[in-house]
C-alpha cells in the first residue's frame, strides 16, 4: 500500500538543551537514560540510525497521525521516497 504524502517539520532543539544532550550522550550513562534525554529534547531517536533527529515526518492516515523522526543524513536518504 502506498502511503499518503507526509508533512515534514523541523525539530528545533534550543542550544542549551542541545549542549546538555551532547554532554549526556558522551557520558557513560545507561542507554535508558540517554533514550529519555533524546526523547525529552527531540521526541525520540532517528527512525533509522537512532541518532538525534532533526526532522519529523508525519503521515496523516485515517484518524491517526504516524510520526517518524529522522536525522539529517537519514532524511536525505529517504527524501526521494516520500516526495
Ligand atoms: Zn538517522
Amino acid at each position: 500500500m502506498k502511503r499518503p504524502s507526509p508533512t515534514i517539520e523541523d525539530i528545533i532543539i534550543p542550544q542549551d538543551k542541545q549542549d546538555k544532550l551532547d554532554i549526556m550522550l558522551k557520558s557513560n550513562r545507561s542507554r535508558a537514560m540517554k533514550d529519555l534525554a533524546i526523547r525529552n529534547a527531540a521526541g525520540g531517536r532517528c527512525h533509522r540510525c537512532e541518532l538525534i533527529p532533526t526532522k519529523i515526518v508525519k503521515y496523516h492516515l485515517e484518524g491517526i497521525t504516524l510520526a517518524e523522526r529522522y536525522c539529517d543524513s537519514c532524511f536525505n536518504q529517504i527524501k526521494g521516497e516520500i516526495a
